[in-house]
């Protein structure tokens, strides 16, 4: 068995980059072994593997505090939106590829990151980009807004900018998604330039999409670029990238303070994960049996309110009585079962992410 001191994490912040840069830390991170767990997200690009490191990365973290960086990211607490749900997809989606011990050594960090989520309600999605760009640049949403690009991200900066306030709305793209509902206009990218002005002009390309020279676009207040690396050059009326955002979002004290209380409890979450994968219990069996806590505690909270008349303490002795009667014997005959598949099949049962389907990732 690996022990976590191996793991180490090199990490770079590379929101609103330039080109150049992004591509020289992306071949970095591409040096690193394979099996290692590569994480990239418009914020970051990170690598998380076993053993020692010489590379140039300006975060480098090991063992158990290497651990609880994954289940930082993970719950979305580095994302300039708080608890970024495409940014928990992202990394739990870079683990499958990797190394079997490293799989095994990250677990209980996706798991306490889920934890938290749930607990603290951390909902937000990639739209909210939009709310903190208007903000870093003193905006106010209205008129209309013209959005270049047709992925996931894209998709939900429009839904938040009708419901922010935005009148009407243009995707440009080189064709047109299939998400695009009637209220929304499209105009293919090699027309992009004769496409109606806007209050604000938002760049939703990911890494990979062909650059973009400023004379392409058709006027706008204001110019938002939400990719990496950044496309929106100097010269526009009001520029706002990534960074920007990043700045905007590490000032506000009411973050640094949310962020800081959040990440407190993540680690207290974490310790008791590792100390329980220690004694030996599944992970897969304690998922499951916070799932069940969490349904047991919502009801009793939702028929408290329903009915006020009802004894809370009763509520609660009776439903934690019950609980405890359904489940207690199938608990402990998975925890001693030694068949890895049949746990991971009936853990998969109660899973709340698969019954309330997956993300999709930008
Ligand atoms: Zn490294």
């Amino acid at each position: 068995m690996t022990d976590l001191d191996d793991l180490t994490f090199c990490g770079w912040d590379i929101a609103g980059a330039s080109r150049a840069r992004f591509e020289s830390i992306r071949a970095v991170v591409h040096e690193h072994a394979a099996g290692s767990a590569f994480i990239e997200t418009c914020q970051r690009l990170e690598v998380l593997h076993l053993g020692s490191c010489g590379c140039e990365a300006p975060v480098r973290v090991a063992g158990a505090a290497a651990l609880l960086r994954l289940a930082e990211l993970a719950a979305g607490l580095h994302s300039a939106v708080l608890g970024e749900r495409q940014v928990f997809a992202q990394v739990r989606g870079a683990l499958p590829v990797a190394a079997v011990p490293l799989r095994r050594l990250t677990a209980p960090a996706i798991g306490a990151a889920r934890h938290l989520r749930r607990e603290a309600d951390l909902a937000a999605d990639s739209g909210h980009l939009l709310d903190l760009a208007l903000t870093a640049a003193g905006a106010t949403p209205g008129g209309h807004i013209l959005v270049v690009g047709t992925g996931s991200v894209a998709r939900l900066v429009v839904s938040r900018g009708f419901a922010l306030g935005f009148a009407s709305a243009t995707v440009a793209g080189r064709q047109r998604p299939d998400w695009l509902d009637s209220a929304t206009c499209f105009v293919p990218l090699a027309e992009l330039r004769s496409a109606a002005a806007s209050a604000a002009l938002v760049l939703c390309l990911s890494a990979d999409a062909p650059d973009l020279a400023v004379h392409d676009f058709p006027r706008t207040d204001l110019l938002i670029d939400l990719g990496t690396p950044r496309r929106a050059a100097p010269g526009c009326t009001a520029a706002v990238s990534l960074a920007e955002i990043g700045h905007s979002v590490a000032a506000d004290p009411e973050q640094s303070a949310r962020r800081g209380q959040l990440r407190r409890r993540l680690a207290e979450l974490l310790a008791s994960r590792t100390g329980a994968a220690a004694a030996g219990v599944t992970p897969g069996v304690q998922r499951l049996r916070e799932e069940i806590e969490r349904v047991r505690a919502a009801e009793v909270e939702r028929a408290v309110r329903l009915r006020p008349h009802l004894d809370r303490v009763s509520v609660e002795h009776l439903t934690r009585s019950l609980v405890n009667q359904l489940f207690h014997h199938p608990t402990q005959r998975l925890r001693t079962s030694g068949d890895p598949a049949f746990v991971a099949r009936v853990t998969a049962l109660f899973d709340a992410d698969a019954r309330h389907g997956q993300e999709a990732r930008p």
